[in-house]
This record gives structure tokens, C-alpha cells and sequence, in this order.
């Protein structure tokens, strides 16, 4: 089958930026797969559905109408029943969502096989948490990206004075912190290195040294 490279690691890690580049780069289909749990949420919220109704929710799962469309840029424009929900994913309100929804082993079970679908010629990078772990154990290449809290709390503080809202830093940093340790010692996919991934460290990089540390690190 095709070529995988898996890029795993905590939001602000740069991942999504990066898996994208580096999709665009070799010519491969991207796999954004926090997308689908945003996707799920978003499904939920819009349809009234009780978030402890995990048959429910888990249908809703199966049941995605969504396509992707890659932009010339490298973007991917995302329609849910023909409509662009781009904005609408990245709510706070659907974010909080998207990390219930991906807390329930059903709903996982739900998004494997439409994540697998996704590995086609000439080849994909899949960006998540579990990439590594769980969707593609035998990927040729694995990634797992990180940076300091420290960082990370800086980079979405940046996001959040470009989006107009006005930001506590120390708050970023502590809800980061408590989301790392939930993340390492959740029973459902928990967020760690798979096994044979390279860890790059990104705090101290540019994008583009990033981006190269990985095709350096698959001989591109
Ligand atoms: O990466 P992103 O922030 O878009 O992910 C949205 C939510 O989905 C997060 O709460 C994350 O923990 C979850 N997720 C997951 N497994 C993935 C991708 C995302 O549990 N492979």
C-alpha cells in the first residue's frame, strides 16, 4: 500500500503547519485528523445530540458527510453536507467538544476505517495524536513533534492577538500543562511517541528547519 509518514504530537506543537508543508512538498495526500473530531463535534452540537449518548454520538461518527478539498495553497477547504465549516471547526466552543467526543473508544473505533482510506498513491502524511500508534502502526516514517509548554502557550497567545482576543498567558501555560498530563495518562490514545518515531523538538526551530529535519530524516 501506499507511503505513510505519520506526524504526531500536543496542539501548538506545529504539526498541522508542518504536515502540510511537507504534504505539499512531496505530492501526498494529507490526513488532518483532529479535523474529524472537530468534524464529529461540530455534527453533535448542530444536531442536538446528548454527548453521553455514545451510540448516538458514534453514529454521527459513521455518518459524516464531509469532503476535503485541497486548496492551491496547500489549505483544505472543509464541507460538512456542502457547507464550508472552516471557521466553525475551530470554536473554542467546538474544540472543548472535539476533546469529549475523542475521549470515547467508540468514537474512535467509528473514525478508523475512514482514516485509513485516506492512505492513497502516491503516498500521505497524516497528522494527529495516535497517527503512529493506532491508525498506521507500519508507516514508514514516523514523527512525533513537540515543544516546551512554554512555547506553545506563546504561540496560541500570538494566534489569539491576531484573532482580536485579548489573552493571560500564565492561563495559556497552565491549561496547557494540565492538557499535556491528561493527554500521557488518558486510557483512550494516549499521547506519546510510537514506537521508532523521531522526536523533534521544535521550541528552538523555524518552520522551514523543521520541515527539513523531517524530508533530511525520510531521505527526500
Ligand atoms: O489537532 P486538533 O486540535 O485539531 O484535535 C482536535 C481534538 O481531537 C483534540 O482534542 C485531540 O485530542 C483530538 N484528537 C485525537 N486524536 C487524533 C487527532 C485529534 O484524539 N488523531
Amino acid at each position: 500500500s501506499a507511503p505513510v509518514i505519520t506526524v504526531d504530537g500536543p496542539s501548538g506543537s506545529g504539526k498541522g503547519t508542518i504536515s502540510q508543508i511537507v504534504a505539499t512538498k512531496l505530492g501526498y495526500h494529507l490526513l488532518d485528523s483532529g479535523a474529524l473530531y472537530r468534524l464529529t463535534a461540530l455534527s453533535v452540537i448542530k444536531n442536538n445530540i446528548d454527548i453521553t449518548d455514545v451510540d448516538a454520538v458514534s453514529k454521527a461518527a459513521l455518518a459524516l458527510d464531509v469532503v476535503f478539498e485541497p486548496q492551491v495553497d496547500g489549505e483544505q477547504k472543509v464541507l460538512l453536507k456542502g457547507e464550508d465549516v472552516g471557521v466553525q471547526l475551530r470554536l473554542d466552543e467546538t474544540s472543548a467538544m472535539a476533546s469529549q467526543v475523542a475521549a470515547i473508544p467508540e468514537v474512535r473505533e467509528a473514525l478508523l476505517v475512514r482514516q485509513k482510506q485516506f492512505r492513497q498513491e502516491p503516498g500521505l502524511v497524516a497528522d494527529g495524536r495516535d497517527m503512529g500508534t493506532v491508525v498506521f502502526p507500519d508507516a514508514e516514517h514516523k514523527v512525533f513533534l513537540t515543544a516546551s509548554p512554554e512555547i506553545r502557550a506563546e504561540r496560541r497567545h500570538k494566534q489569539l492577538i491576531e484573532k482580536g482576543v485579548d489573552a493571560n498567558i500564565s492561563h495559556l501555560l497552565k491549561s496547557i500543562i494540565d492538557r499535556d498530563e491528561r493527554d500521557r495518562t488518558r486510557t483512550v490514545a494516549p499521547l506519546v511517541p510510537a514506537e521508532g518515531a523521531v522526536v523533534i523538538d521544535s521550541s528552538n526551530l523555524t518552520i522551514d528547519e523543521v520541515v527539513q529535519q523531517i524530508l533530511d530524516f525520510i531521505g527526500f
